[in-house]
């Protein structure tokens, strides 16, 4: 049988017909992994709020200095 390890948690798992979770290691691990592929596409604010905070050059910022 084919063993790998879970791309959730590492653990040895197996990947013939005998895991139906395969290739995680378990129901749990089966759900988080689809869990976090939803939040991906659905939790596309966090992703955008990122690119705000990362390009200060575009908001104008009142100058104390001025
Ligand atoms: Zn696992």
């Amino acid at each position: 049988m084919r063993i790998a390890r879970c791309p959730r948690c590492g653990a040895s798992t197996r990947l013939d017909a005998g895991n139906p979770w395969r290739p995680f290691c378990g129901e749990r691990c089966k759900l988080i992994d689809l869990g976090e592929w939803f939040g991906e596409r659905f939790g596309i604010p966090a992703e955008s709020h990122d690119q705000e905070a990362s390009t200060p050059d575009q908001v104008p910022s009142p100058s104390p200095r001025s």
